[in-house]
């Protein structure tokens, strides 16, 4: 399970920083992701790659669990 640690808001978009579970290692890759107007722009995974498979999951699930969220609030 993927976890978000910590979501901050900046004009240039909103940074997510989170843990994602590695398959074949135990622990898990850290990773940051910079999404804007919804999208994936960037992202700084441990792995080494960027736009890898790991920020890919931790866009998916900060848009399934977090974004709704942040609509609520806004009103
Ligand atoms: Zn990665």
């Amino acid at each position: 399970m993927s976890k978000v640690i910590s979501i901050k808001d900046t004009n240039d978009g909103t940074l997510i920083y989170g843990l994602v579970p590695a398959k074949c290692i135990v622990g898990y890759y850290k990773v940051s992701i910079k999404v804007k107007r919804s999208k994936l722009v960037d992202s700084n995974c441990s792995c080494g790659s960027s736009l890898c498979p790991h920020a890919v999951k931790l866009y998916l699930f900060y848009m399934a669990h977090f974004k709704n969220m942040k609509k609520t609030e806004k009103k």
